[in-house]
């Protein structure tokens, strides 16, 4: 999911005015400011010894990409991954155990920008059989060689050097995903021993 730049004045329906871009916009009638900001999504790197879940893009067979989507209100970042993950391939996770990897942004087509934050976490930390949900045709977990010898070609991959770039390999994303659960750094350890419930 994407957003349009504004057109229309929120507020009272004026057409509005570019005034830097791509973000700031201004409204003459109502004398407001009006922002066009990236929408957030996120990613689940899920690694199971050496190899990867990925799912197959319900919009287009032979597409696969890291489960993921957009948070929902109220939900924080890794809650809607949590759920997408869920929704996507059956298997719950708590979103305190995910693991921060990383984040992009990144202008998707032209006017429109999302940024993204992907989690990691291990199979052992998840539960439930995997199954292909709603929004996926299919769910497996898939070694990098495995997955380059198929006829499967990949969906949007984040290089976080290049932003305009998706191809970092499925295999660095999965070494990369296993060095940041080895440090263990998730928002259960650093976070929950602090908070007074
Ligand atoms: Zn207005």
């Amino acid at each position: 999911m994407v957003n349009y730049p504004p057109e229309y004045c929120p507020y009272c329906g004026g057409e509005l005015e570019l005034v830097e871009g791509p973000t700031v916009y201004r409204c003459d009638d109502c004398d407001d400011w009006v922002f066009h900001n990236a929408v957030l999504g996120g990613g689940a790197v899920v690694v199971d010894d050496e190899r990867i879940l990925l799912v197959e893009d319900f919009r287009g067979p032979g597409t696969w990409k890291i489960p993921e989507g957009v948070p929902e209100i109220p939900e924080s970042p890794r809650e809607g991954v949590a759920r997408e993950l869920e929704e996507e391939t059956n298997l719950t996770v708590d979103p305190a155990d995910l693991v921060y990897l990383y984040d992009v942004g990144k202008e998707v087509d032209e006017d429109m920008f999302r940024m993204h934050v992907c989690y990691a976490v291990d199979r052992s930390e998840t539960t439930g059989p995997l199954e292909a949900g709603d929004d996926a045709t299919d769910a497996r977990f898939w070694t990098p060689e495995e997955f380059e010898a198929s006829d499967n070609v990949l969906r949007d991959m984040p290089n976080p050097e290049e932003t305009r770039s998706w191809d970092i390999g499925l295999d660095l994303l999965r070494d990369q995903a296993k060095e940041a659960l080895e440090r263990e750094t998730s928002y259960a350890d650093l976070f929950e021993p602090h908070i007074r419930k």
